[in-house]
């Protein structure tokens, strides 16, 4: 099967032709982070303007660099949700005008079911059921993966997301947004014991997360003036592992999955990424982690997650609404309840 999938949810214009057998056929990314830098964050509306000024070059180049005419695609998936809903509108509207022009079915893809499915594509052994560490701009949650579809929450973030706080630590720390590689490049120069930080919730019997009250101990660091930059930087870097490390081992005791997975624009960050590793070593379970830009916002993810889908009988009608708000774990009693 062929797969042409289209991501437009954040701050990144992407589209992707994947096969069911797992072959990246062609790939684009565009980012927006100068239009969105001299704001310090992504402005919707400017974000929602640019999807559409890329977006239908995009899918031209990568149909044209595979060699692929429209009608030769089995299906058009596109991020139907979560995300800054003008985006989503973008990619969702184009995908419903590519499928009703080709008579292919549409798939509309919950964005966090292409984190969650994408190191699947890149690792041919991982079987579900895997505990899923999901760490992105927008969300911290621990899942296991039972299944397309089949996804149950074990914990959240009782405020902010991990991204968020390597956006929010970098914004005090004068970094360039995004935040996260900033902060991991200059923790490399500094010292991660060399200032005192909370562990939120760590030794906490629920798997759950809190980064809220990590940003502002970075804050005050950042206003004592006495750190060095680099410092704070990794001193930062390493509180999040620690909470990472201890948050996962919780939800591994809770659950019988033979992998550990960590997936989403945070699992790019390599301390994250060996930490993690380690924690998988000890516990006696198998470790997968895709590679880092398919950690990060991509159309290979979700063209992936739709040829997932596409498999499993789940196909979309162009009603398929575009969602701002989209639990994973949600989707799976849609799916259910739509007797598929
Ligand atoms: P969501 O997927 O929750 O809807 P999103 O799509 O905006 O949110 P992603 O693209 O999946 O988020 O991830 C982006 C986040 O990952 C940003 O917050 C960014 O700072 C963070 N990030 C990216 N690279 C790294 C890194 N190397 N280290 C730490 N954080 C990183
Ligand atoms: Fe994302």
């Amino acid at each position: 099967t062929l797969i042409l999938g289209l991501e437009s949810s954040c701050d990144d214009t992407a589209v992707a032709l994947v096969t069911g057998d797992r072959r990246i056929l062609a790939q684009r990314v565009v980012g927006q982070n100068q239009a969105h830098q001299p704001f310090g964050g992504v402005v919707p509306e400017i974000a929602a303007r640019a999807h559409v000024e890329v977006l239908p070059s995009l899918v031209t180049d990568v149909l044209g660099e595979a060699g692929i005419a429209l009608d030769e695609v089995d299906a058009i998936a596109a991020t139907a949700g979560p995300g800054l809903i003008g985006g989503v509108l973008v990619g969702l509207l184009t995908a419903k005008g590519l499928a009703l022009a080709s008579g292919k079915p549409l798939v509309a893809v919950n964005h966090l079911e292409g984190h969650a499915l994408s190191p699947r594509l890149v690792d041919p052994d991982l079987a579900f059921p895997y505990l899923l560490l999901l760490a992105s701009g927008g969300h911290c949650q621990l899942l296991e993966v039972r299944g397309v579809g089949d996804y149950s929450r074990l914990a959240t973030t009782i405020d902010d997301a991990a991204g968020e706080a390597f956006d929010k630590a970098a914004k005090l720390l004068g970094l360039p947004y995004p935040g996260g590689p900033a902060v991991e490049a200059l923790a490399r120069s500094g010292d991660p014991k060399a200032v005192p930080l909370p562990r939120p919730l760590v030794g906490s019997g629920e798997p759950h997360f809190s980064f809220a009250g990590l940003k502002s101990a970075v804050q005050r660091a950042v206003l004592a003036g006495t750190h060095r930059p680099e410092d704070i930087a990794a001193s930062f870097q390493q509180a999040v592992v620690d909470c990472f490390v201890d948050r996962t081992r919780i939800a591994l005791a809770k659950s019988d999955a033979p992998t550990l997975v960590v997936a989403g624009g945070v699992a790019a960050n390599i301390s994250v990424r060996s930490a993690l590793e380690q924690l998988a070593a000890s516990e006696g379970r198998r470790f997968s982690v895709p590679p880092g830009w398919l950690c990060t916002d991509n159309a290979a993810m979700i063209a992936w997650a739709g040829a997932e889908r596409f498999a499993a009988g789940l196909v979309d009608g162009l009603d398929a609404p575009a969602r701002a708000r989209w639990p994973l774990d949600e989707s799976a009693e849609t799916v259910r309840g739509a007797g598929v």
